[in-house]
């Protein structure tokens, strides 16, 4: 396979090739089907990643499902020692996924670094399986005369994860390790725009010397997703997406009889309360919707201020915009980094247009944004839009850039009525000194991560991460005992015996 690598001191940390990982064993992708991968600050192109077609993703699936027998029976003691091993080759990794991650998305090299933190948080708390598999297992002695009943947790196959763009390293790491720790082989699908970070990851499995066959890796595209949700030896799904491909994984897996986790979409809402410590939600704020150039689930991207809390909130705003500044990732000052591709710009720039269209107020305008030194960037300057309503298609529809919906409400009711308003239930935010509002809010609104007086309320790995409403398709969210749920099954035993 091609590729060209861009001239920077950052280089050297990037994979030349991007290969499949099957047995153990890193594989060329012979494939006339494939795309460009691009640097999305400069538009150059950093490698070709071809896509896996129907036979491949089968040699994958039928490795990994040879694995299973004996990967299954080694003692969950054994399993995580690989855990332990793979935390330390990771972390020895760290920085050379940071700068890979940052070149093929475009984030700040600190967001990319606290990124793979919290990946590498999931593999710690999955090395805590021996305990995880006792609980939610148990017994019951005499639930007749002499006869004993025990639950036991066990694994149950091959499970595939599919994974988007925005999260390249830690996406993957919400499920491989909790995959794996449970008994389970795994083969993953990153994004194809960008699978660089996935490369690094797996090299790092591939110095833990994992079994061969318990955790592979196809690169590949909507042909490669579909062959892994037709295929008869996957046992479950996991999927992070948007919400439309969510839905039709959910529904493709759930009819070739496969477990399924599909999280979808968001639009998220921030409220700010008169009760707010308000300098110190300004950073929460700003960071939520301007960070990852707004490309996240979790961003809250409209943001709703109540009464008197309106007008300095506005003006705080305006300034703390004012210092930001965007550029490519890579660069230590910068703090908005550009759009993954030109086609995500327009379709933010589009949206901005649309809303104007509809009575909204432009106040800052960063649709004209050029980088001097990256003229060929996917970048848009952060950008504020006032006096929106919920019957607008902004407040409604995910954005995925860096724009702010500005509007009020009279009271805590009325901002509650805008946040259930939308299709989605992924996140919200609430910024308040005042514990019975906080309340209020935690009971009322409708989606499965509330942040108090917190931007981004990522959970930790050792609690479930999920949404409601067209945010999730499914039942066992990602992380935390879910994940344990969702990758093993409750096997239960009645027994009695007659000779003694
Ligand atoms: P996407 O849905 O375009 O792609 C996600 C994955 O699905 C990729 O691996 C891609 O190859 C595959 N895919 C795309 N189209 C497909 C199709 N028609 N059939 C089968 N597979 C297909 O999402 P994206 O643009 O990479 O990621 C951004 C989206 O992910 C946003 O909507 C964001 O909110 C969402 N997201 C949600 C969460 C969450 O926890 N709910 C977290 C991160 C991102």
């Amino acid at each position: 396979m091609t590729s060209k690598q861009e001239q920077s001191p950052a280089a050297t940390a990037v994979p030349d090739t991007v290969e499949n990982y099957v047995g153990g064993e890193w594989v060329s992708v012979d494939s006339d089907d494939g795309q460009p991968l691009v640097n999305p600050a400069t538009n150059e192109t950093l490698a070709e990643v071809p896509f896996s077609d129907e036979a491949t993703v089968d040699a994958a699936v039928q490795t990994a499902s040879e694995a299973f027998d004996e990967w299954s029976r080694t003692p969950p003691v054994e399993r995580v020692q690989y855990l332990f091993d793979l935390k330390s080759e990771l972390e020895d990794r760290q920085e050379d996924i940071a700068q890979a991650l940052t070149r093929e998305h475009g984030k700040t090299l600190d967001e990319a670094r606290g990124e793979i933190r919290r990946g590498i948080e999931n593999v710690e708390v999955a090395a805590g399986i021996p305990n995880m598999l006792r609980e939610g297992s148990g017994n019951v002695q005499d639930v007749a005369s002499g006869m004993d009943e025990h639950a036991i947790r066990q694994p149950l196959g091959v499970f595939t994860a599919i994974t988007p763009f925005n999260f390249p390293a830690m996406i993957p790491l919400w499920f491989l390790p909790y995959a794996v720790a449970t008994g389970n082989t795994f083969v993953l699908k990153p994004s194809e725009k960008v699978p660089l970070s996935s490369q690094i990851i797996y090299e790092a499995i591939d110095a833990v010397d994992f079994p061969d066959g318990v955790v592979n890796l196809v690169n590949g595209g909507v042909d490669t997703v579909n062959a892994l949700l037709e295929h008869e030896d996957i046992e479950g799904v996991s999927f992070v997406g948007s919400t439309p491909v969510a839905r039709h994984i959910y529904e493709t897996s759930a009819k070739h009889g496969k477990r399924v986790q599909a999280q979808g979409g968001a639009k998220n809402y921030a409220v700010v309360s008169e009760d707010a410590e308000l300098e110190e939600a300004i950073p929460n704020v700003i960071g939520s919707v301007y960070g990852n150039a707004g490309q996240r689930c979790l961003a809250n991207d409209v943001v709703v201020g109540i009464g008197d809390s309106y007008e300095p909130l506005r003006e705080q705003i305006l300034d703390a915009i004012d210092d930001l500044t965007v550029g490519n990732g890579l660069d230590e000052d910068t703090d908005v980094g550009p759009l993954i591709t030109g086609e995500s710009a327009e379709r933010v720039k589009e949206m901005v247009e649309d809303a104007v269209d509809e009575g909204a107020d432009l106040v800052v305008d960063g649709r004209g944004f050029e980088h001097p030194d990256y003229p060929d960037g996917n970048f848009l300057g952060p950008t504020l839009l006032e006096n929106v309503t919920t019957d607008m298609d902004i407040t409604q529809t995910e954005i995925f850039g860096p724009v702010m919906a500005l509007t009020k409400a009279d009271d805590i009711d009325e901002a509650i009525e805008m946040v259930n308003s939308t299709q989605y239930g992924n996140a919200s935010s609430l910024y308040t000194e005042n514990g019975a509002e906080a309340r209020k809010y935690r009971y009322e609104v409708d989606a499965g991560n509330i942040g108090i007086n917190v931007g981004v309320c990522a959970p930790m790995g050792f609690f479930h991460f999920g949404g409601r409403k067209d945010s999730f398709f499914g039942d066992l969210h990602a992380q935390g005992e879910d994940a344990i749920n969702f990758y093993t099954d409750k096997t239960i035993t009645i027994e009695r015996y007659y000779s003694h």
